[in-house]
């Protein structure tokens, strides 16, 4: 069970917000009183807004504060152009949560994955924007103590398929190579930022949704994406500087490295 510490208000950013994981995030940060909300700025990011792989038009009655921003996970100067238009506009605000949720999981086992797949799933999954000096800048305003992803977060969504502890179990029922080594690799990343990052007070952590019934978890999935992102939205709310680093699940359960 996790504990919740009240409302949000927010200036928040996600990836991949067009599909899946990420376009629930953004339908239950805007539509919904959920844990996050309120949310003063929203910025839902794609790489083709309004694209053919678009589930709904994003720019539905969301243009009061959700914001769309073109943003490729995999093309460094799609990053850089996207940090100079959030800044535009947040200003000395910055940024309170960045959710680093665009991901893509190349299906092939260890005997047929090429060094190409594993270079495409390490550049779009191990390598998220991070945005920093907008979150120093978020840290700084807030003028409270401790950490909280009311005041700086970087929540980087991982998978449990990315646990070393659990591979020997998991390996045959998911045998996804780039996917589980890039996730792995996204892991280690956020350990040693999450470090660094500590002396601003930014919180950077690790969370699994769950098997979720979306294109990358496919139709088995245990879990629908509404009750996925409503749990993380659960955790996301409890955090605190306890959890720098940690890898926990959409029910606030820690996952074996
Ligand atoms: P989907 O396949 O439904 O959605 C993936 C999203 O990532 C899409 O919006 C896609 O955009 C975007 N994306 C892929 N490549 C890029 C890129 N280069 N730049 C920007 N956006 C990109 O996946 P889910 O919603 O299921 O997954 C969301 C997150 O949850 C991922 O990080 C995944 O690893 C994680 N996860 C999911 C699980 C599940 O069971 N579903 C289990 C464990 C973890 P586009 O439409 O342009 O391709």
């Amino acid at each position: 069970m996790v504990e919740t510490q009240g409302p949000l208000s927010a200036l928040v950013l996600i990836t991949g917000a067009n599909r899946g994981l990420g376009l629930e995030m953004v339908k239950q940060m805007v539509e919904t009183q959920g844990p996050l909300t309120p949310v003063s700025v929203l910025f839902a990011c794609c790489r083709d807004p309004g694209g053919p792989r678009a589930e709904v038009n994003l720019t539905f009655d969301l243009v009061l504060y959700c914001l769309l921003n073109s943003l490729d996970a995999a093309d460094p100067k799609s990053i850089k152009q996207a940090a100079q238009q959030v800044a535009s506009v947040v200003g000395k605000s910055g940024l309170n949560i960045i959710i680093n949720n665009a991901a893509i999981a190349i299906r092939s086992p260890f005997f047929e994955s090429t060094p190409e797949e594993m270079q495409n799933c390490f550049n779009i999954n191990a390598i998220g924007p991070m945005f920093i000096s907008l979150l120093r800048a978020a840290a700084k305003d807030s003028g409270t103590p401790g950490m909280s992803c009311r005041k700086a977060a970087v929540i980087n969504i991982s998978t449990i398929a990315s646990s070393n502890g659990l591979a020997n179990e998991t390996y045959n029922k998911w045998r996804v190579l780039p996917y589980r080594v890039s996730k792995a690799a996204m892991n280690m990343m956020s350990v040693c930022a999450s470090v660094e990052l500590q002396k601003d007070e930014i919180l950077c952590m690790m969370l699994h949704p769950g098997w979720v019934r979306t294109d990358l978890g496919g139709p088995e999935g245990e879990l629908d994406t509404h009750e996925s992102v409503e749990g993380m939205f659960r955790v996301m709310n409890s955090l605190t500087e306890k959890h720098c680093g940690a890898l926990l699940n959409w029910k606030g359960e820690t996952v074996p490295w």
